[in-house]
């Protein structure tokens, strides 16, 4: 099959990998769409260390599993966990002392044209939603997670930080509760598109940081932007930190600690929640897909999404 696999931190175009053959409890799945992200382009690059098929946002058809599931349009959670460790036992699965993650640690991802999941991590994609809309569903979840954590009320101040692809997403989420909503990124054109979605929006430059906010988003995947987050919490306040960085980044946590503020790490969230939350009609996320390449074209499509430029960038794989 075709796919597209990372080696000694190379990243390639493979013929004829052989497929993946499902293990117990696990479904054999086509991929339709897939979704590049930050962490595709990180990972590109060394995070993680990861070897094996890249790519962990997709929309797929069940193509042997359960007679229930055959044919069946899905999305997938990426952590695959083991059930039985004291973190699965104690509600925390998501950091399964065991886990794989597809496509990012320890298992192949979905720029392929198949895949082997857990049939556990599966949800199916109602009719209503397209494979466009679907092939957002994990990303969509990650933002929902940041409500997960900290439950942010109407009247609240917050703001995000960096308005590419993740930034322009957690926006949208966080728009829903109707908190006082500002998003801050450097790319005018990619702020035009967020501000006609009627979120209110602003150039980094044009700033002047004031500790006065509930709560910062950080989505920017650059150090600048934790700096810039410390200077905009109120004390007390709270960071949610979205980025991850392929190598260590230098910060004085000293505003934390003088400050009193809550950091907060988050990643994956629900994906139940993210499918109902897309069905309702409440995000539009197809205007986030600035490119369209197939599977054989993905390495163009890796180098397209690592331009400013680009807000989305997926990758066609089958039907
Ligand atoms: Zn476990």
């Amino acid at each position: 099959m075709l796919a597209i696999s990372v080696h000694d931190g190379k990243v390639a175009l493979e013929e004829d990998r052989p497929e993946p053959r499902p293990g117990e409890g696990e479904v054999l799945l086509a991929p339709r769409l897939a979704g590049i992200c930050a962490t595709d382009l990180e990972i590109v690059k060394g995070y993680m260390g990861f070897t094996g098929v890249l790519g962990h946002e997709f929309v797929a058809t069940v193509v042997d599993g359960p007679p229930r599931l055959q044919g069946r349009r899905v999305v997938c959670d990426i952590n695959c966990v083991c059930g039985n460790c004291s973190l699965c036992q104690s509600g925390l699965a998501n950091h399964c002392r065991h886990r794989t993650v597809i496509g990012i640690s320890g298992r192949d991802g979905c720029f392929a044209e198949r895949i082997a999941v857990p049939e556990m991590n599966l949800y199916e994609v109602p009719d209503t939603l397209s494979d466009e809309e679907a092939v957002f569903a994990e990303p969509v979840a990650a933002a929902i997670q940041i409500t997960r954590q900290f439950p942010v009320e109407p009247r609240m101040k917050v703001v995000v930080l960096g308005s590419g692809r993740l930034g322009s997403l957690v926006a949208q989420v966080l728009r829903t509760t109707g908190c006082r909503l500002e998003l801050v990124g450097r790319n005018p054109d990619l702020l035009l598109f967020s501000e006609k979605k009627g979120i209110q929006t602003r150039l980094v430059g044009e700033l002047v940081p004031r500790p006065e906010h509930d709560l910062v988003v950080d989505c920017t995947g650059d150090p600048q932007g934790i700096e810039l987050a410390m200077q905009l919490v109120r004390p007390r306040g709270t960071i949610v930190l979205k980025s991850t960085f392929a190598e260590a980044v230098p910060i004085n946590p000293a505003p934390l600690v003088i400050n009193e503020v809550s950091v907060i790490g988050s990643r994956c969230g629900p994906l139940a929640d993210a499918i109902n939350l897309l069905a309702r009609k409440q995000l539009d996320v197809r205007s986030l897909i600035t490119r369209q390449l197939p599977l054989q074209r993905a390495l163009e499509a890796l180098a397209a999404a690592a331009e400013p430029r680009h807000m989305k960038v997926l990758i066609k794989i089958g039907q």
